[in-house]
C-alpha cells in the first residue's frame, strides 16, 4: 500500500465556508496563494468569480445531490 500524496484532500465535515460556517463542498486554490473554503450556497454565488481567481477548484457540491431519499437506489 504506497502513500500518495494526493492533490487535493476531501473536504470533510471540520470544513466550514468562510463566508456562513456551514459545511463547505467546494475548496478554491487560489493563484495568488492560499485557499478558500465555501457552502454549496456561496459556490454557486461565488461560483464565475472564484474560477477566474482560482488556481485549482475542487468541487464536492455534487455530494448535495446525494438526499436521504436517495438510498432506495442502492
Ligand atoms: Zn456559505
Amino acid at each position: 500500500m504506497t502513500t500518495a500524496v494526493a492533490p487535493s484532500t476531501p473536504l470533510t465535515a471540520v470544513d466550514r465556508c468562510d463566508r456562513c460556517g456551514a459545511q463547505a463542498y467546494l475548496r478554491v486554490e487560489l493563484t495568488a496563494g492560499g485557499e478558500l473554503l465555501f457552502c454549496a450556497h456561496h459556490a454557486r454565488e461565488h461560483g464565475d468569480k472564484l474560477r477566474e481567481i482560482a488556481a485549482h477548484v475542487h468541487d464536492e457540491t455534487h455530494k448535495l445531490a446525494a438526499t436521504p431519499a436517495a438510498d432506495s437506489e442502492l
